[in-house]
């Protein structure tokens, strides 16, 4: 890697950042693809955020990755939102297209492209999801994008159930997909939806922990379903172990990281990520 007066910055921002592997994806990427350009992280104090975003303009960014605690925050900075972003209400990619600031979400891109890699396609077809954190949001909104036919999505109670049922049923409405959601204690509920699914995804975050229990009911697994774990460390949880033992098609969360960066990198670069070099800095 060689840098110049012309090299450009591209960059993480989030809180905390220093555990990325998106640094060293994207540079590797910039090489390859002779883009001249490199990509830091940024820890960004909070109070920090405007002036930072600024700062894409400023310093003629190629544009940045946005994590954990900002993906909501930074939308009234930008100019102009991409419809999955505009309806997961998150951005994980920010493109500085002559000064213009373009928010983009590929995290349910990234999604939907890891799935052809297993063989899996569900468009046309039901699919289910656990969970309705930002993991959850971002792949429920692009599967419905894409033409997934329904979706069914169980989470836990609590206060903002009804507001997040209505919420994805506007998202539904707005991609004309028929999206529900459904209490994840309501066993029967879950057989049925899970009986019409070509898929279930877990997008909880049960399963990083050695003792977390199923998140679902391990019967429930049955022979016409798909498995996917957004979750790739540990690379096989519980839920994919029990997928492989009963023969079912599954596949961890690494394929949603390396191919929500590829979008990134085509996004700002205009040309194909070198998955030969970045997948081996993934796996
Ligand atoms: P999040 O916004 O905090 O959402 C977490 C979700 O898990 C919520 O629906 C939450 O339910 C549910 N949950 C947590 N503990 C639970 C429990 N004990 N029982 C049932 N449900 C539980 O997190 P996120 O960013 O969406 O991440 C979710 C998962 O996706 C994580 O494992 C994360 O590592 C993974 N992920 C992977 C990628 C990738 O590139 N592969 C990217 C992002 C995230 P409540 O709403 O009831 O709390």
């Amino acid at each position: 890697m060689k840098i110049s007066g012309k090299t450009r910055l591209a960059g993480l921002y989030g809180l905390p950042t220093g555990h990325s592997i998106s640094p060293a994806m994207h540079t590797a990427a910039f090489a390859a693809r002779d883009f001249d350009a490199v990509y830091l992280s940024f820890d960004i104090a909070p109070e920090e955020l405007a002036a930072s975003i600024q700062a894409i303009r400023s310093f003629q960014m190629v544009g940045v990755n946005v994590t954990m605690p900002y993906k909501r925050e930074v939308i009234p900075y930008l100019d102009e939102l991409s419809p999955a972003a505009r309806l997961s209400g998150a951005v994980n990619t920010i493109v500085n297209c002559d000064q213009r600031l373009i928010g983009h979400n590929t995290d349910g891109v990234g999604f939907m492209r890891s799935l052809a890699d297993e063989g899996i396609d569900p468009i046309g077809k039901e699919m289910t999801v656990l969970g309705t954190g930002g993991a959850a949001t971002a792949i429920i909104v692009q599967a419905a994008l894409d033409g997934v036919k329904k979706i069914h999505v169980f989470n836990r109670q609590k206060p903002s159930f009804a507001a997040v049922g209505t919420k994805l049923r506007e998202i539904g409405q707005q991609t004309h997909c028929q999206i529900e959601l459904f209490d994840l204690a309501d066993e029967a509920k879950l057989a049925y939806c899970l009986g019409n699914s070509c898929l279930v995804v877990n997008a909880t975050s049960l399963g990083m922990k050695p003792e977390d229990p199923l998140p679902l009911p391990a019967e429930l697994l049955t022979e016409n379903l798909a498995v996917m774990d957004l979750i790739y460390k540990p690379r096989q949880t519980k839920l994919l172990a029990l997928a492989e033992a009963k023969g079912l098609k599954w596949g961890n969360g690494l394929g949603m990281l390396l191919y929500q960066g590829a979008a990134a990198f085509t996004l700002w670069t205009g040309k194909e990520m070198p998955l030969d070099v970045v997948r081996p800095l993934v796996v």
